[in-house]
């Protein structure tokens, strides 16, 4: 699971929460337990460095989408 960066909107305290990807983008604050809206990021953490669109390296990668691949140059043509 990826962790996103909250910041609320309250108190302006960050913290960070484990979520899944189609998880709400919004959090309670541990401190004051306001409503935190998701910071994000203009580089994603999410895919960083992992090799996951590396084609000679896929073996022990995880697919976080079931059935679901996206190499590039795989699928043209039909759509
Ligand atoms: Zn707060």
């Amino acid at each position: 699971m990826p962790t996103y960066e909250y910041e609320c909107g309250s108190c302006h305290f960050r913290f960070e929460r484990k979520q899944r990807f189609d998880a709400k983008p919004v959090a309670v604050c541990p401190k004051c337990r306001g409503k935190a809206k998701r910071v994000f990021h203009s580089n994603p953490v999410i895919f960083k460095g992992s090799g996951f669109y590396t084609t000679d390296s896929r073996k022990g990668v995880p697919e976080p989408g079931e059935g679901k691949k996206e190499l590039p140059g795989g699928k043209k043509g039909k759509k």
